[in-house]
């Protein structure tokens, strides 16, 4: 059984992943850790960005 929880931590870890991705840019702004791969959409510090999510309409 230990041998099977150091496997899957291994594999947890390599796919501990969320990643935080800018929605109009794309770049990667971090990564958090989360059950599994997952992206995550937000706004980057960059102005165009910033503008863009100001400026919605
Ligand atoms: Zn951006």
């Amino acid at each position: 059984m230990n041998v099977n929880k150091i496997v899957i931590n291994q594999v947890e870890r390599k796919l501990d992943l969320g990643m935080i991705l800018c929605k109009y840019c794309g770049c990667l702004m971090g990564t958090i850790p989360t059950n599994g791969v997952k992206k995550f959409y937000g706004v980057c510090q960059s102005e165009p960005c910033q503008q863009l999510s100001k400026g919605g309409h």
